[in-house]
């Protein structure tokens, strides 16, 4: 039989890196990244036959857990009616009726097929909408590989942008403006300084990325401010947040209308699926109606579409579901924070809804730089207790914790057991 190993060797002989995206490589942690062949529930079975209690569900899509049974039965009744038409269907205004349903900000919606592609599309309508070129992202924030996102402040290059992958090219980065996570004056500094120039403000409402850290009070509200005032689009890249904080996403749960909103992960329910939208009068910008371009082959795919439709209309008719996934990460939150403080270890634990992530920090963890400064190496040594234990959980630092409604007491329970023998091991 072939191990994790076998199967990660010969990966690498065609693959780069062995791996079809980056984070899946153990390069963070170190070791051999684990092969999977099944998963159900909560439950995911590497190719060696042994089981693990999965915190990335598939890095957000499995909220009600893997191989959710109507969504799989939905699935392969599709699949006998053709895998794709290329023309329009019926289901694919429904789904686009349900999410703006679930989201009353959006009144259009455009579907396309991953999360990349709406944050890169939604940013060229915000940008044709206003006339204007610059746009500013927060350190620390993910939308996507699309090249304008790529790029990271280099010291002193706030307002120059620097590309932190080659390939993105210095043109495409001066138009990118970094700003700190819950940082308004910075913001504002950086609207004055480019006054009338900046498009869109782009940000994780929750940001995810960088582990979990929530928006500070009025952070979120200040910004909606600052975009009115300065005539600005208000993008929530909600792909991680959008159908897990709330049946209405972080917009819903904080009470804030932004011009925009980035959707994926869930909306695919495991299936690869994005979409983009806004209100009336920034989508009707989107061709065929309007001359902004977005197109694609497989956009509105009848399985993606099917998968996605099943488990989003289970999440709005069934309400409670969000609730529940909150008191099991709370019970989760809770049962770790007793085991880091019996081991008096310096570490933020930050938490929304369904959201988890804890950071080897001794200050309270608010932007990228707090989330740099964490103790990345005793994160690697709780990861490997942890996956040891048949615990998953991502194999970065800089990731969230995902709960499912398949997480069981029992399996939170042994997963807080597991943390507590781990960090006997590494404090042995
Ligand atoms: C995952 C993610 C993306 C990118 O989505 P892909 O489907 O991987 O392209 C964009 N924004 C946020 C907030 C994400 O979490």
């Amino acid at each position: 039989m072939k191990t994790s190993k076998d199967l990660f060797e010969r990966a690498q002989l065609f693959i780069p890196g062995g791996v079809n995206s980056p984070v899946r490589a153990f390069k963070s942690v170190g070791g051999t990244p684990v092969f999977f062949k099944e998963a159900k529930g909560a439950i995911m079975i590497d190719v060696d036959g042994k089981e693990y209690i999965d915190y990335i569900g598939s890095w957000g899509p499995m909220i009600l857990g893997h191989a959710h049974p109507p969504v799989i039965e939905a699935l392969k009744n599709a699949a006998d009616k053709s895998t794709s038409f290329g023309t329009p269907t019926e289901l694919e205004t429904k789904i686009a009726e349900l999410i703006c349903t679930m989201m009353p900000c959006l009144d259009k919606v455009r579907m396309v097929n991953s999360g990349t592609e709406a944050c890169m599309s939604a940013i060229r309508v915000a940008r044709a909408y206003t006339k204007r070129e610059k746009f500013i992202k927060f350190e620390g924030c993910y939308h996507g590989h699309a090249d304008p996102f790529l790029i990271k402040a280099g010291s002193g290059a706030i307002t120059l942008g620097v590309p932190n992958s080659p390939g993105v090219t210095s043109g495409t980065a001066k138009d990118t403006l970094l700003a700190r996570y819950n940082d308004v004056n910075h913001v504002e500094q950086i609207l004055n300084q480019n006054k009338g120039e900046v498009a869109a403000i782009i940000l994780e409402p929750v940001a995810g990325n960088m582990g979990c850290i929530p928006p500070e009070k009025g952070f979120l509200e200040s910004l909606r401010k600052l975009c009115d005032n300065h005539g600005a689009v208000l993008i929530f890249d909600e792909v991680m947040t959008g159908f897990r904080l709330s049946p209405g996403g972080a917009s819903q749960r904080f009470n804030i209308q932004p011009d925009m909103v980035c959707l994926g992960k869930v909306i695919g329910g495991g299936l690869p699926v994005g979409a983009f939208g806004g209100k009336e009068e920034i989508m009707n910008m989107v061709a065929p109606l309007g001359p902004v371009y977005q197109a694609g082959t497989l956009s509105g795919n009848p399985l993606a579409m099917t998968c996605g439709y099943t488990l989003l209309k289970e999440l709005y008719e069934h309400q409670v579901i969000f609730e529940e996934l909150e008191e099991k990460t709370q019970y989760l939150e809770e049962g770790m924070r007793r085991v880091f403080e019996k081991f008096k270890l310096k570490v933020c634990i930050n938490r929304v809804g369904s959201m988890l992530s804890f950071h080897f920090n001794s200050v309270n963890v608010v932007c990228f730089d707090d989330a740099c400064a964490a103790d990345a190496n005793y994160f690697k040594k709780v990861f490997h207790g942890m996956l040891k234990r048949g615990v998953y959980l991502a194999p970065s630092a800089f990731e969230t914790l995902f709960i499912s409604r398949s997480h069981t007491k029992e399996l939170l329970d042994r997963t807080v057991v597991a943390l507590e023998e781990t960090l006997q091991e590494i404090e042995a």
